[in-house]
């Protein structure tokens, strides 16, 4: 041996294991996520998520008590100007492009939008009223598609591509019991989100989809009336729900929040640089067929 490859194959590994060590380079330093539906749930853990791997990230929600709150948070963690709350109905155009404006103000640019904001309805469909069905079409497919033109216009003027994610649901592609408006409108989403795949590929706008099924969010989605529901809909106590969702995933699991945030990390980081259209299930292994 010479004494380069003797000292080579005694300090190799070493140096191999010293770079392990080393924690990873940030993947969004520098780059700026907009979430919406972010003070609460879902998006709440995304915009955290987000904020660890280095990005700026924007609160955009009409729950501006809960903005401001998440944003407290971020800059606590990760120093001041990192979080900024912008009030966003996604169900009106005007508020929307208000929300980009303000976020080109401050930070110049976008370079992930995650579209999350949402509600949750349940009803058997003789129950289901108007109102409430043209309430889930305005809310997810119709805020889905607002914020995605708006997030496209950006892009399409900076010129530089971007990663659109979407917050689905199990229910886009499985027949959710009692929730036929809901899942409809998930459906909805997330063929949108293949459209849009196809149109923005050549700009370099990636569009993806995240189908959690179950989360234990604790949010507003939990509470009150929308556990009552659910709890009837599967015939036991509104404490049980839990319980309920765990034995019907096949790792026995139950999904967090934080857990569908991973998701959206890898679909906005270059991590998933060759993927679009894409759908990750993130649901404990739901069979698609499931009866609730
Ligand atoms: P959540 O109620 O905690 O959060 C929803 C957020 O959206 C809230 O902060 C709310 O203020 C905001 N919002 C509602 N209407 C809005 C509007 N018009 N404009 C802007 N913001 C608005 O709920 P969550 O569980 O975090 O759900 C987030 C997303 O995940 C939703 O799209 C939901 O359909 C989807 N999802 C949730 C579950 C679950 O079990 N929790 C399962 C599958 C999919």
């Amino acid at each position: 041996l010479s004494a380069a490859e003797a000292f080579a194959i005694e300090y190799w590994p070493l140096e191999l294991y010293k770079l392990s060590l080393k924690p990873a380079p940030r993947s969004l330093a520098g780059k700026v996520a907009f979430v919406t539906g972010g003070a609460s749930g879902i998006g709440k853990s995304i915009v955290h998520r987000l904020a660890a791997e280095g990005a700026h990230v924007v609160v955009a929600d009409i729950n501006a008590e809960g903005s401001a709150k998440t944003v407290e948070e971020v800059e606590q963690k990760h120093g001041k100007g990192k979080a900024l709350a912008v009030h966003c109905d996604v169900t009106s155009e005007q508020a929307i492009q208000n929300a980009f404006q303000q976020t080109l103000e401050t930070y110049g640019v976008v370079d992930v939008v995650v579209s999350n904001a949402g509600i949750a309805s349940s009803a058997p469909i003789e129950e289901t009223s108007l109102a409430m069905w043209e309430l889930n079409q305005k809310i997810l497919s119709t805020g889905y598609f607002l914020v995605s033109r708006e997030a496209f216009k950006v892009w399409r003027k900076q010129n530089v591509g971007g990663s659109l994610v979407y917050v689905a649901s199990k229910n886009s592609v499985a027949a959710g019991k009692n929730a036929a408006a809901y899942s409809a409108a998930k459906a909805a989403e997330l063929h949108l989100a293949r459209c849009l795949a196809e149109e923005g590929g050549a700009a370099g706008i990636r569009v993806n989809t995240v189908l959690p099924d179950a989360v234990l969010s604790g949010s507003s989605i939990w509470d009150g009336k929308w556990r009552a529901e659910r709890a009837a809909t599967y015939g036991i106590a509104p404490d049980q729900l839990e319980e309920h969702y765990r034995k019907r995933t096949t790792l026995r699991v139950n999904v967090f929040p934080e857990d569908i945030a991973e998701a959206v990390k890898f679909f906005a980081t270059s991590d998933s640089a060759k993927t679009t259209g894409g759908v990750l299930t993130v649901d404990g292994g739901v069979p698609i067929a499931y009866v609730r």
